[in-house]
C-alpha cells in the first residue's frame, strides 16, 4: 500500500505552529516510506477564507521545506462530488431531509439548556414519512447515524477511543442553501484522495467519530488516525496569541531559522533517542509514529521581543 498523508490547512488565519508540526509530521512520514504527501486547502467557509492566507501556507510550508506532491487540492472547487456522495447517502437509505425551521432547532438547544445536557438534534424527521415534508421549506441533508453501540476508533497516539452512538447527533451533510459541511467534505476529499495516514491536532478527535460514521456509512476504509496532543505555552495554557509567538510568520520575523523551527517543532511531541538536532534525511530516516508523545507538548520558547 503507497502511504499517502496530507495537510489541510483552512485559510482563515495564520499558520499556527500546532498546524505547521502537523505539518512536518505528515511530510516526514510519508517521505519516511517513499510514499506522497499532499496539501489541500480547506477553503468552503468562503466568509473566513482569504487569498492572503491561502498564500501565507503557501509561503510558510516552502520556507519550512515541505514540498507537497502534485497540485494542492482547493476543496471548494469539490463541492460538486460532496453533493453526489450525499446523493447516494440518501439513495441507500443512509441519509434524511431535515424541514426542521431555525426556529425548531433553537427550541431544541434551549430545551437541553434547560435539561443541562448537550444539544442534540431530537430526530424529528429521521423517521417521518418525506411526503409529510412541507412545501417550500428548505431542507437539510441529515446523516441517520446508528443510535445503538458504540463507535470505537483505534488512533496510534490515543490508543482505542470510544463513543456510545447514543450520544450522537445525526450531522448535518448538506445546509439547506445546498453547501456540504466541513465534516462531509473532509471525509469525502481523504477517501478519494487515497489518503492513509491522518495526523492532526487532537481537537478534531471528537469530530473523527463523526466523520467515521460517515465512512461507515459509505462502506469505505478509514484511514489510520494519530491525533497530536496540542502545543501549550510556557504557562502550560493552550498556545495562544498572548505567548507571543504563535505562528510560523512570527518565528520567521524573529531570525529563527527553519532548520531550527522544524527541529523544534519535531521534538516538541516526538522523541528518539538522545539526539538534539536532526537534519532533514536524518528527520526522514527516523521519523515514526510510535514515538509520538501523549501528553501535551510545552513550548518554552518566548518571543525575544516579549523580553525586553
Ligand atoms: N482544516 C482543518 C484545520 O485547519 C484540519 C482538518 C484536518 O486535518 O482534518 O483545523
Amino acid at each position: 500500500m503507497k502511504i499517502r498523508t496530507r495537510f489541510a490547512p483552512s485559510p482563515t488565519g495564520l499558520l499556527h505552529i500546532g498546524n505547521a508540526r502537523a505539518a512536518l509530521f505528515n511530510y516526514l512520514f510519508a517521505r519516511h516510506h517513499g510514499g506522497e504527501f499532499v496539501l489541500r486547502i480547506e477553503d468552503t467557509d468562503r466568509e473566513r477564507s482569504t487569498q492572503h492566507a491561502v498564500d501565507v501556507i503557501f509561503d510558510g510550508l516552502k520556507w519550512m521545506g515541505l514540498d507537497w506532491d502534485g497540485e494542492p487540492v482547493f476543496q471548494a472547487s469539490r463541492q460538486e462530488r460532496h453533493a453526489e456522495v450525499v446523493a447516494q447517502l440518501m439513495e441507500k437509505g443512509m441519509a434524511y431531509r431535515c424541514y426542521c425551521t431555525p426556529e425548531e432547532l433553537a427550541a431544541m438547544r434551549e430545551k437541553a439548556r434547560a435539561e443541562k445536557r448537550p444539544p442534540r438534534y431530537d430526530g424529528t424527521w429521521r423517521d417521518r414519512d418525506p411526503s409529510e415534508a412541507p412545501e417550500g421549506v428548505p431542507y437539510a441533508i441529515r446523516l441517520k447515524a446508528p443510535k445503538e453501540g458504540e463507535t470505537i476508533i483505534r488512533d496510534h497516539v490515543q490508543g482505542e477511543v470510544r463513543v456510545a452512538n447514543a450520544e450522537m447527533d445525526d450531522l448535518i451533510l448538506l445546509r439547506s442553501d445546498g453547501t456540504p459541511t466541513y465534516l462531509l467534505a473532509v471525509v469525502v476529499d481523504d477517501h478519494d484522495m487515497g489518503i492513509t495516514h491522518v495526523m492532526r491536532g487532537d481537537d478534531h478527535l471528537t469530530n473523527t467519530f463523526r466523520q467515521a460514521m460517515i465512512y461507515r456509512a459509505m462502506g469505505w476504509d478509514l484511514p489510520k488516525f494519530a491525533h497530536l496532543p496540542l502545543i501549550h505555552g510556557p504557562d502550560g495554557a493552550k498556545l495562544s496569541k498572548r505567548h507571543g509567538a504563535q505562528s510560523v510568520v512570527d518565528f520567521r520575523e524573529e531570525g529563527i531559522l527553519p532548520e531550527a523551527l522544524c527541529n523544534y517543532l519535531l521534538r516538541l511531541g516526538w522523541g528518539h533517542g538522545d539526539a538534539e538536532v536532526l537534519d532533514r534525511e536524518e528527520q526522514i530516516r527516523l521519523f515514526d509514529m510510535d514515538g509520538i508523545g501523549r501528553s501535551p507538548s510545552r513550548m518554552d520558547y518566548v518571543k525575544l521581543s516579549h523580553l525586553n
